[in-house]
């Protein structure tokens, strides 16, 4: 072999390992290419290492460097491979941006809702707990305890519904709070937010199930002095008016009582449509809590005194959004709940 030859078998063993590597598809195994790799050039690059060793004295140095420059270049070439091998490695697991995202489906809470989490939240800063109790109720615990005479026409069959055996559907959220006076030792601070349920017409202002939220202020030295000031820094933070009324009113578990309007915040008191003209929204009903509740729940009524408000949170919320009628609150009509969404 002249080292011409030499040079040009070296030339031809770099190019047949560049063919090899070149058309590997950068996924294959690397060992799987190593072996293609070394059954195309390894006994080729044996022979020209032998080769190498006869030939003349003076041409050793310049095949020398001639085979060294081979391995180079093959070590490159291995080098490109194993790049091009990671780059694609890495493009599989890169993620695709410019995929239209998948459609996510974002529930809403319902309007009735968000005005019972706003009102808790107030009270919550006011410094009242949440209490739950049970939806079916014993008649003792919805009327009996809350002052009712035996014969009131609130216990009727065509407005309370009766479940079988002793218990009712509770037409109020007011037994939580003989539930609650049962259970605590005054002061006593809470909000009770729940369904309640009655033997109505389903019509545009009247539903036979509705939330109803109460509150409950039993301590040492409470006056109406108090039920009227956190009433009215609740209509001032809730409505964001501070002008209220008293009204006197009628229930058979307060006494005095009365009825809270706050000024209508569409008209500003001048009277609209959303007023029926009179500048003023019933909001609640409220009173000092009747000595004989204190005492069916087992709280002396001569050192304890309370004050106790409830009000419908649909109602509020129909004024609130401008709901003409309160189906709307029960139709799960998405299209209309998402109106909604915050
Ligand atoms: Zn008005």
């Amino acid at each position: 072999m002249t080292l011409d030859e030499f040079q040009s078998e070296a030339q031809e063993i770099g190019d047949a390992a560049r063919q090899v590597l070149e058309s590997a598809d950068p996924v294959e195994r690397l060992d799987v290419v190593k072996g293609r790799l070394n059954a195309a050039i390894a006994e080729r690059l044996t022979a020209l290492q032998r080769a190498l060793g006869k030939l003349p004295h003076e041409d050793r140095r310049s095949a020398g460097q001639g085979f060294n420059a081979l391995k180079n270049r093959l070590d490159e070439q291995l080098g490109d491979f194993e790049r091009r091998q990671a780059a694609a490695k890495g493009a599989g697991e890169r993620v695709d941006l410019t995929m239209p995202a998948r459609e996510a489906w974002r529930g809403a809470r319902h309007p009735v809702t968000l005005v019972v989490d706003e009102i808790v939240g107030i009270f919550r800063e006011l410094g009242f707990t949440v209490a739950l109790g049970p939806e079916a109720e014993l008649p003792w615990y919805n009327f009996g305890a809350l002052n009712f005479p035996p014969d009131h026409p609130a216990m009727e069959m065509h407005d309370t519904l009766y479940l079988e055996g002793e218990a009712l559907l509770r037409t109020h959220t007011s037994p939580v709070q003989v539930r609650t006076l049962q259970r605590y030792e005054p002061p006593v601070r809470v909000l009770i937010p729940g369904n309640v349920y009655r033997r109505d017409f389903f019509d545009p202002s009247h539903a036979p199930a509705f939330m109803q939220i109460e509150g409950l202020a039993v301590d040492e030295g409470i006056s109406f002095v108090d039920l009227k000031a956190t009433l009215s820094e609740f209509a001032r933070r809730f409505f964001g008016t501070a002008v209220t009324r008293f009204r006197p009113s009628f229930f058979p578990f307060t006494e005095p009582s009365a009825e809270m309007d706050v000024q209508c915040q569409l008209c500003g008191g001048a009277g609209c449509a959303g007023c029926k003209g009179t500048g003023w929204m019933e909001i609640l009903g409220s009173g000092m809590v009747h000595p004989a509740v204190l005492e069916a729940a087992g709280v002396d009524s001569e050192r304890y005194t309370g004050w106790a408000f409830g009000m419908g949170p649909a109602r509020i919320a129909m004024q609130r959004f401008g709901l003409p009628d309160i189906r709307l609150l029960y139709d799960s009509d998405v299209a209309f709940l998402e109106q909604f969404v915050r």
